[in-house]
């Protein structure tokens, strides 16, 4: 009577116990050191097959070959371990595991609970994908910018290696560019004084002996008088040219309306002779030395006049702002230039006409070259043969 209800009590707590393991989520095998005595749909179901099918064999049945010696490792443990797991169908899946030893029908046999791990397998292994996906990018993109590092390090000394020779080059240039001012203002001035006791020696010549010699000696004393006073005009020029770098003013406020009116007032005899009219906006106040300016403003107003053409003289004076710098046009209606000669007339003693056409020494515009660089501006021209001329200079703000 008593075992019975013994008997009775266990199979009570056996039903409750496959009650219990058919609501869990997780696979639950009973077996006997191997061989399953129980388990609930959730595996059967996992691993494909019918429950009946499943009891009586052994958990290697249900297990991929390579996990077989885990098993057999773990058995008498409890701690959870993954492993693969077998489908009816041949196809495998990641489990883990965790078993316990228990009193099942009167036996001390082992529940194991099972829980198919492929998702998480599979998440982790996403996971580590992307993670090595994002180390390879890492990677890559730390040795390209390594590689623009290394070009920008190679570029950077490059261009320190070119702006020292630079600087190098510009000092030379400075020192000779020096030197040979030094060199024109000493000649220009010791060759003046020889040249003067020859101009007035030939002058006194001229004098005594005009009429009294032949015809020959007469025209030949001329050509050395016109000669010498010919190269005085270009000693003084030279002398003036070479002076604007060594002898100019410190740049201070200049008005360059005033510095127009100056050159004009200057000019007003040629202005009035050739009926020259002009006209200029109002203009800035810029960093200047004023009588280079004016200077400057002067002898392009002078060629305006000098280089006329069938009509009286036009000058537009005008001024514009651009960037960081006045642009400054001087525009007449006169003979023009041809293009080919642009850059020439910039250029020391070069002229385009012979003296007998137009007066000059050809040192006008090398003049004002000069004095606009060294206000750290720029002068060139524009024009075209019988249609006017326009000069531009520029002078920082
Ligand atoms: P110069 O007037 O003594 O010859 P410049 O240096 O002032 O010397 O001018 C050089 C040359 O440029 C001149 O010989 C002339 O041919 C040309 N030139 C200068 N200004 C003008 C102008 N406004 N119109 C036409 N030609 C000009």
């Amino acid at each position: 009577m008593e075992s019975k209800k013994v008997e009775e009590t266990i199979l009570e707590s056996e039903k409750r116990f496959r009650q219990f393991s058919e609501i869990s989520f997780e696979g639950i095998i009973i077996h006997d050191y191997g061989t399953i005595v129980d388990a609930n749909n959730t595996i059967a179901n996992m691993l494909g097959y019918e429950l009946n099918e499943i009891i009586g064999k052994t958990v290697l049945d249900f297990a991929a070959e390579e996990s077989h010696d885990l098993i057999m490792k773990n058995i008498g443990y409890e701690k959870p371990y993954e492993l693969v797991a077998l489908r009816k169908n041949g196809s495998k899946f990641p489990i883990e595991v965790i078993a316990k030893n228990v009193i099942y029908k009167g036996k001390s046999l082992r529940v194991t609970a099972i829980r198919d791990i492929t998702d998480r397998i599979k998440a982790e292994e996403d996971l580590r994908k992307a993670h090595e996906e994002l180390e390879k990018r890492v990677e890559e993109r730390t040795f390209e910018l390594s590689e623009i590092n290394n070009m920008l390090i190679q570029e950077i000394r490059e261009r320190k290696a070119i702006e020292k020779i630079l600087e190098i080059q510009k000092e030379e240039l400075e020192r000779s560019n020096q030197e040979l001012e030094h060199f024109a203002y000493v000649a220009s001035h010791d060759l003046q004084e020889p040249l003067r006791m020859i101009s007035s020696y030939l002058q006194l010549l001229q004098k005594r002996y005009i009429g009294k010699l032949d015809q020959d000696a007469d025209d030949f004393i001329e050509f050395a008088v016109s000669g010498a006073k010919r190269m005085q005009g270009m000693l003084q020029g030279l002398l003036d040219y070479s002076r604007i770098g060594r002898k100019g003013n410190s740049l201070t406020e200049t008005d360059l309306n005033q510095v127009i009116e100056i050159a004009i007032s200057n000019l007003l005899l040629s202005i009035n002779e050739s009926g020259a009219k002009i006209l200029y906006n109002t203009l800035p106040t810029v960093l200047a030395d004023m009588n280079q300016m004016i200077r400057l403003f002067q002898n392009l107003i002078n060629n305006s006049i000098k280089y006329k053409g069938n009509e009286n003289p036009v000058i537009l004076i005008s001024s514009q702002l651009d960037d960081k710098k006045w642009i400054i046009k001087i525009k007449d209606n006169g003979i023009g230039i041809d293009k080919s000669n642009f850059k020439r007339i910039f250029t020391i003693f070069q002229r385009l006409h012979s003296k007998s056409e137009y007066p000059g020494e050809g040192l006008g515009l090398a003049v004002c070259k000069k004095i606009i660089e060294r206000h750290g501006g720029k002068i060139w021209v524009e024009s075209e043969p019988g249609d006017g001329t326009t000069f531009f200079i520029t002078i920082p703000v």
